[in-house]
């Protein structure tokens, strides 16, 4: 996990109060939700992504894939194709829903970059990747998709930025069984004002779900991601997410999906 913090990150750096003030003390900086999958796919590449790589002695040199979710700028900054383009002309490919695809256009002139415009429910091939579009019940400006990654080692759910599951994911994932569930859970004990992510309520309600539908079993790993400071402190809320059967883990944790649960089960 390059990132697993809300679009302002937690703590957020506008925020008086000692639940943010604490972490910062305490050197506890989560930045926006980001992963790199094997070193070769990376999964939304917020302006972040590059310094979160970079902080943890991680190269993007060898990426290939870049899948993202939706346009939000905690998503997506198109201007890495830009950044990339200044060293390196070896081929990637680059997935998204449309407005993601007609925002990234405009960061590469030629160059040897493949754009994949994907739909909820639509499959598609990278390398040994089979990726799955799924609808996500978040609203940005156009089409915003969750994706179902089938690797080589293991099966991931990419489950950010939405709420409680839009039509269509049930049976998109049926027959699935899932490694690992990177799901957003935003909000802590806070309502959402906007209904498009989650809080731990309504994580609790997805993620059992998920185990309704024998999509996630025993053994499957359910990560909490793009947490935010409406979250109750960490301690707490690492208790909250274990009753779930769920973890959260600090930004840059390896987790290893479709193997043993990594160790640093906070
Ligand atoms: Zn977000
Ligand atoms: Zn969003």
């Amino acid at each position: 996990m390059l990132g697993t913090g809300s679009s302002d990150g937690w703590p957020n750096a506008w925020c008086p109060k000692p639940c943010c003030t604490s972490l910062v003390e305490a050197g506890i900086v989560r930045t926006q939700t980001s992963a790199l999958i094997d070193r070769v796919l990376l999964v939304d590449p917020g302006g972040e992504a590059p310094r979160q790589a970079l902080r943890q002695n991680i190269s993007l040199a060898g990426v290939r894939y870049v899948l993202v979710s939706h346009v939000h700028p905690d998503h997506l900054d198109p201007a890495f194709l830009m950044h990339r383009s200044w060293v390196t002309s070896e081929p990637l490919t680059v997935v998204g829903p449309k407005p993601v695809i007609d925002a990234c256009r405009q960061w590469v002139k030629g160059g040897n970059i493949t754009f994949v415009t994907v739909t909820a429910g639509q499959d598609v091939v990278l390398g040994p990747y089979r990726v799955r579009a799924l609808p996500a019940n978040h609203e940005a400006h156009g089409e915003a998709c969750l994706y179902a990654i089938a690797g080589p080692d293991a099966t991931i759910l990419w489950g950010t930025d939405t709420g409680p599951w839009a039509k269509g994911v049930r049976p998109m994932l049926a027959g699935t069984t899932l490694d690992l569930v990177l799901l957003e859970e935003t909000f802590g004990d806070s309502p959402d004002p906007t209904g498009g992510h989650h809080n731990l309520a309504s994580f609790a309600t997805a993620v059992g779900q998920l185990r309704e539908w024998g999509s996630a079993t025993a053994t499957t790993d359910i990560v909490a991601v793009h947490l935010s400071h409406h979250n109750p402190p960490p301690e707490q809320l690492y208790l909250r997410l274990r009753d779930l059967g769920a973890r959260a883990v600090p930004d840059g944790t390896p987790i290893v999906a479709g193997g043993p649960l990594s160790s640093l089960n906070l």
